[in-house]
């Protein structure tokens, strides 16, 4: 009879013991999530406790459940999997588990518990939360625990976190672990491109996804797949005819290879499964190519969490402690999501109905209802894949006077997603039957648009040309950071000689100013009154009017890669920390968001500077943490450092002043500071799959900015502000801003930064759980 052990007095108000499971699929950034919790916890005054093997732990108790210190997560970050163990648990599925779960609970004093999982996890812990007060009376009546010890536990706090790599769970844009897999995926598929290239093949590639097209669709838009079939959305009774017609089209235009992705649950619109072999049958014996079958499986869960996974579950996992202690009674548990940018708590049991209706629409088929209930990211997502790989669908085109010649333009360094955002650009003027004018050289091209080179600086581009942009990291037009004010006059020129109706230009911070520009030359040089949008793409991240530019996540990647090599090399020799120099401008968005990635000690940006003060403070946690290390091999701490960060205390110098600190007076070494600066390595090579995936929905949304202008006057296109706008994510939010309003109101111009920069609220949380002493827990 276990009720005569002692259950663990509460803690003081507010204060409780979290435990954290992980269940279902592994996913990569449970890790994360798992570490996030548990320091926030710790930070917040409460216990935390791990509860190994899902719900099999919570059912078993024992040494299943034990409490997690600060330490224990060291190292957590960079994993892929899940450390503390997941399962399949038929047992919490019935009544007498989710009994013996709750009884265990209770021995341990727990009363709240933070559940990552998919679906099918999140319905069982809101079951478990549905019945907590019968299962504590029942155990009370069997004996198995006393009045007493079931006072403190009236009611549970649950909270669920979404980890997945389907991405299938409605309420939220990603789950922790989808875009790995993505990243996974689209090595892969960049590699089968490579081989079908050189022998002209045709590949069918199965990826995972049994109700979900969600990756299947994401790694579509990333490789500019020809065909892409997924369960939500089927393709027509006639696809066979359809499939042949786009790929002999693609052939005809003189297209090498053929790709077609397939997602495992795929069926068609009599819900018959599609397979990859029927697929192949068709491609080799109908249009004789020359056909492979790859089907990815398993490697597609595994392996490092890429940045956005590391960030989103640490912001999550916090967040979900958050969501516990300022949890009432009464309040229906909450799931942690994302919308766009922004971290939102929903109601649970709501997600997981819309979630569960999908199959069910399916079954039905109901496939509008079905992409419905997707998240509304997912149909623009797939209307943009469909808009920019058909290579011009009758039904789509524009009549004539809507049609427009526009103009496409890279300024600035390169970034990641530039190559992918004109591509979808070009390939969406195809489908519409504007005509897509390449300003190569960015405006030093322009202005020397009189030079008589057989290849010259505008031109119009092929479909083909640009169909292999997709997975191309640098600038395919090339790029340069000359200002139209170099000379306005030759720019006006070159857009009335060429008659460019409207401009797409896509860069950093330097985008942002040549657009400035031309806004104001509009009234003097009329051939410049165009409809224009900017989309931001930099490395840097520091284009003001939005909160991600696209490149800004393939240089995270970069960077965290390199972080984690350095580290990995310290474990050899152990106790050193490396002084890590990231570019950024006068931006420290790099450095923060890699920072929290990667669990740096600490971060030094332009916008806070650097002091003595700080160093002291940041030297003594350094002692602290080697001090505290139990030799887990993962001794090398990182500490970034942006580029413009201080002009006194450089990369170098406070790598020597640390060196200097890790010596005792006797000359023992007690660290070791060594500097690391990746320099351009921060671009990335290939840009990773959301700067891929979203560079092509921002180049469709950003054309249908511009064609919604066509016709217009030069007069009417001055006189309204929305026709030069930039295009970004703003909290939950895609939009368009004038440019005028974000260049008078947003933008530090003496910085080239924006004036409220979002990511400066998330400093404070890299610092807590990376145990840098000198802030407090915000509230
Ligand atoms: P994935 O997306 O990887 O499939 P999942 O969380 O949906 O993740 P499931 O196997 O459906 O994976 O669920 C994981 C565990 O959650 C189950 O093994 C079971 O212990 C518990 N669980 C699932 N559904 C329920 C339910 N209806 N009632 C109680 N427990 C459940």
């Amino acid at each position: 009879n276990m009720s005569n052990e002692e259950v663990p007095p509460p803690l003081p108000e507010k204060k409780r013991r979290i435990a954290v499971l992980t269940s279902g699929g592994d996913a990569p950034g449970m890790n994360g999530a798992v570490r996030a919790v548990v320091r926030m916890a710790i930070a917040k005054g409460c216990e935390a406790f791990f509860v190994h093997e899902g719900y099999e732990g919570l059912v078993n108790g024992g040494d299943m459940i034990k409490q997690a210190d600060w330490e224990d997560v060291r190292g957590f970050l960079p994993e892929g999997g899940t450390l503390i163990g997941s399962a399949r648990c038929m047992s919490f599925r019935e009544r007498w588990g989710r009994l013996s779960a709750a009884k265990n609970m209770v021995l341990n004093g727990i009363d709240a518990l933070i559940v990552c999982g998919g679906d099918g996890s999140l319905t069982g812990a809101d079951l478990f939360r549905k019945e907590w007060p019968g299962l504590l009376e029942e155990l009370v009546g069997k004996g198995e625990l006393t009045t007493e010890q079931i006072t403190p536990f009236k009611s549970l706090n649950i909270v669920g976190l979404v980890g997945s790599i389907d991405n299938d769970m409605s309420a939220t844009d990603a789950t922790i672990g989808c875009y790995s897999s993505l990243h996974r995926i689209c090595g892969c598929v960049d590699s089968i491109n490579d081989t079908a290239q050189s022998h002209q093949r045709a590949f069918i590639v199965e990826v995972m996804g049994r109700h979900c097209g969600w990756l299947a669709l994401m790694s579509a838009i990333s490789t500019g797949a020809d065909f892409l079939f997924i369960p939500e959305s089927p393709p027509s009774r006639d696809w066979r005819i359809d499939m042949s017609t786009i790929i002999t089209k693609h052939r005809k235009m003189g297209k090498r290879t053929t790709l077609v992705i397939i997602a495992e649950g795929a069926i068609d619109q009599d819900l018959k499964k599609v397979t990859p072999g029927e697929i192949k049958d068709l491609l080799s014996n109908e249009l004789k190519l020359d056909t492979r079958v790859t089907t990815l499986g398993h490697i597609q869960r595994g392996g490092a969490p890429c940045a956005y996974d590391r960030l989103l579950s640490t912001l999550q996992g916090a967040e979900a402690v958050n969501a516990v202690l300022e949890a009432k009674e009464g309040t229906p548990s909450p799931v942690i999501s994302v919308i766009e940018n922004k971290i939102v708590r929903q109601p649970l049991m709501e997600a997981v109905r819309l979630t569960q209706l999908v199959p069910a629409a399916i079954e039905h088929k109901d496939f509008a209802r079905a992409m419905e209930l997707r998240d509304a990211e997912f149909s623009e997502y797939f209307n943009a894949y469909r808009i920019t790989g058909a290579a011009e669908l009758p039904e789509l085109l524009l009549p004539e006077n809507k049609r427009m010649r526009i103009g496409i333009i890279h300024v600035g360094a390169p970034a990641g997603g530039m190559n992918a955002a004109s591509r979808a650009a070009i390939a969406y003027c195809f489908s519409r039957g504007h005509t897509p004018v390449a300003l190569y050289n960015g405006f030093s091209g322009l202005i020397r648009h009189h030079s008589d080179k057989p290849q010259g600086s505008v031109r119009d581009i092929s479909w083909l040309e640009a169909d292999s942009w997709v997975s191309k990291g640098g600038s395919e037009i090339g790029t340069n950071r000359t200002l139209p004010s170099e000379n306005m006059a030759e720019v006006s020129l070159a857009f009335e000689r060429y008659n460019i109706q409207a401009l797409f230009c896509i860069g950093g911070f330097e985008a942002f100013h040549a657009v400035s520009e031309l806004r104001k030359a509009r009234k003097e040089f009329p051939p410049v009154s165009i409809p224009i949008v900017v989309l931001p793409a930099t490395v840097s991240n520091n284009v003001p009017g939005t909160e991600y530019s696209l490149g800004s996540d393939t240089c995270l990647n970069a960077l965290i890669e390199y972080c984690d090599t350095c580290r990995q090399s310290a474990s050899a020799s152990r106790r050193r920390v490396f002084v890590i120099e990231t570019q950024g401008g006068e931006s420290g968005y790099v450095a923060v968001i890699a920072g929290i990635s990667v669990g740096a000690l600490a971060v030094y940006t332009p916008e806070e500077g650097i002091n003595i003060k700080m160093l002291d403070s940041d030297i003594d946690a350094l002692r602290e943490t080697f001090k505290r290390d139990r030799g887990q091999n993962r001794a090398g701490k990182i500490i970034l450092r942006n580029e413009k960060a201080s002009s006194v205390y450089t990369t170098q110098v406070i790598a020597d002043i640390l060196s200097v600190e890790g010596k005792t007076r006797e000359g023992k070494v007690q660290f070791e500071a060594r500097v690391g600066i990746p320099g351009h390595f921060q671009q990335g090579k290939e840009p990773s799959p959301m700067d891929r995936v979203r560079a092509v929905r921002f180049a469709v949304r950003s054309l249908q900015h511009l064609e919604s202008f066509a016709g217009w006057s030069r007069e009417e296109i001055a006189n309204d502000p929305t026709t030069v706008s930039v295009i970004g994510i703003r909290g939950a939010k895609v939009q368009f801003s004038a440019m005028e309003t974000v260049e008078n109101e947003e933008t530090d111009w003496k910085h080239r930064r924006p004036k409220a920069e979002y990511w400066r609220g998330l400093t404070g949380l890299g610092d807590i759980l990376a145990g840098r002493p000198r802030r407090t827990a915000p509230d």
